[in-house]
């Protein structure tokens, strides 16, 4: 059976020559200290001039080839591995024109298998093992058979350079390697948690701790904060200054949230020009004590030279009302938003508001007008589904959607306009059916009646037969606020998308 490619077959593998580096002195020390072993036996014997040869090659001149081989190969990594046979086979030959000499041939077998299994593990060994027992048989037709094992004490004072230097140089490259090992994963470790622009943990890892952080309140109680900033009219900061700048605006104000923060508290980049911060153990009202003393920072040391940069606010302490880390992350999103709504450069706080009355009562709409906390209080609870609910600003952006209206009209709950919405409904053929052939028509029409009347009520048609009442309603601050009330009844509806499509 065919095996599978590890790169598919059009990737161009890159090869280094990093491992024949690594392992070119290495060869050349434990090489020439081999010599000197070798070549004591074969002194001691009085081995004619030719069985000197091989050695003084393989010794001296060897290290020198298989590094130029190594480094012009098309895989130089798979050129050592041969090489490291070249030196098994060799290493063969050797043993038997030192007439299987004890010491220096255990030398040989022995730190020759030691470097096959660095290299390529326990197959490249075997595989050197067997090499070298050819190596050996082919040293025995060249040289004759010769038997001397004893090692007499000038070859046993001849191999100590080697038995020493050896396996210290191996344990010395092992340190060196393991240590880069370390290094690599530290700073794999850091890229994968950090932003490269910013420095701080990027958004995948912040929300992480965001989630750690909310599961802790949920088993101790214990309180924490968040804080979302977005830095003000950062568009104009891009256009009239440059990328160049506004990148540089992003680092100096990271670099300040930084230095205004405990130890303790995790800031992370969250978006282009959006970052947040978890505060563990502080409640809301000293967050926004500490976001207060940074926003004013920022106005005696301008992040552009010469201009000052604002920034908004969005603080958002954690309460049992909140369902998961997502509704806590989006009443924070909510405060940053009341702080840009509100004029910009301002911390807006979430506070301990009195959960709204009952949000179908038409009074309990006036409520959250007049009073902002109301407000925080039932963007709080939306994670209940008690009721759907979305909110338009004025310029009919979708600013906050619960996950029933999120359902509901099958689309994300930012970056649409209602307007958006609606079209890709229609378009997608789900959600709720406009009447109306002309989209663009309906739009125009329900957007005159709404700024005409300032509460209706309509009634949408899923494609999946469910009918929809949906409440809207105008605030005094031009938000509009949608309550959907499942209609569970569908004898009970009036004809579907009447007032809408009238
Ligand atoms: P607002 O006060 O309402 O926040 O206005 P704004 O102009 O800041 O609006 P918004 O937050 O939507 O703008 C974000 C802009 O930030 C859009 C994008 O061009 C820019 N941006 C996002 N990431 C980067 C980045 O890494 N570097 C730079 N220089 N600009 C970025
Ligand atoms: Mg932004
Ligand atoms: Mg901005």
């Amino acid at each position: 059976m065919p095996k599978t490619p590890m790169v598919p077959p059009d990737a161009t593998p890159v090869h280094s020559t990093a491992f024949a580096r690594a392992i070119f002195w290495p060869r050349v020390i434990g090489l020439a200290l081999g010599f000197l072993a070798v070549a004591s036996v074969l002194h001691e014997r009085s081995a004619p001039w030719w069985f000197w040869v091989g050695p003084v090659v393989h010794g001296f001149l060897w290290p020198h080839l298989a590094w130029q081989l190594a480094r012009r190969a098309p895989d130089p990594q798979q050129r050592e591995r041969s090489n490291l046979l070249i030196d098994h086979f060799a290493g063969g030959l050797w043993v038997a024109a030192i007439g299987f000499n004890v010491l220096p041939s255990v030398l040989i077998v022995a730190l020759m298998a030691m470097d096959s299994m660095i290299v390529g593990g326990s197959r490249q060994m075997l595989r050197g093992l067997a090499t070298q027992a050819v190596g050996v048989l082919a040293g025995l037709l060249l040289f004759g058979v010769y038997w001397q094992p004893a090692s007499a004490m000038q070859t046993v004072l001849a191999c100590l350079p080697l038995l020493v230097l050896h396996p210290l140089s191996v344990s010395y490259t092992t340190h060196r390697t393991l240590r880069k090992l370390n290094q690599q994963r530290e700073e794999l470790a850091h890229l994968s948690q950090h932003d490269g622009l910013s420095g701080l943990y990027n958004r995948r890892y912040w929300e992480q701790r965001v989630k750690d952080e909310f599961a802790r309140f949920v088993r101790t109680g214990q309180v924490a904060t968040l804080v979302l900033i977005d830095i003000d009219h950062f568009k104009r900061i891009n256009d009239s200054y440059g990328h160049a700048a506004g990148d540089q605006v992003i680092r100096r104000l990271s670099d300040l949230v930084r230095a205004s923060l405990r130890d303790i508290d995790v800031p992370g980049r969250y978006g282009g020009e959006e970052f947040g911060i978890v505060m563990p153990q502080t409640d809301p009202q000293a967050a926004a004590v500490a976001m207060e003393r940074l926003r004013l920072r920022l106005h005696q040391q301008p992040l552009l030279d010469g201009e000052v940069v604002t920034v908004s606010f969005g603080v958002a302490g954690l309460s049992r009302d909140l369902a998961s880390h997502e509704a806590w992350m989006r009443l924070a999103d909510q405060m940053l938003y009341r702080a840009k709504h509100e004029g910009r450069d301002r911390v807006s706080t979430a506070g301990e508001a009195q959960p709204p009355s009952r949000v179908d009562e038409p009074g309990a709409l006036g409520l959250l007008t007049r009073d902002p906390r109301a407000l925080a209080g039932l963007l709080a609870k939306l994670d209940s589904g008690a009721a759907a609910v979305a909110l338009y600003d004025p310029a009919d952006r979708l600013v906050l959607a619960n996950a029933t209206f999120i359902a509901l009209h099958a689309s994300p709950p930012v970056a649409h306009s209602f307007g958006d919405v609606m079209r890709h409904c229609h378009a997608r053929r789900r959600g709720p059916r406009i009447d109306a052939d002309d989209i663009e028509a309906w739009l125009r029409m329900a957007d005159a009646k709404r700024r005409s009347r300032p509460y209706r009520s309509f009634v949408v048609d899923m494609w999946d037969g469910r009918l929809f009442k949906v409440d809207e309603t105008s605030f005094d601050n031009g938000w509009l606020l949608y309550v959907s009330v499942p209609q569970v009844n569908a004898d009970a509806a009036p004809a579907p998308s009447r007032e809408a499509s009238a």
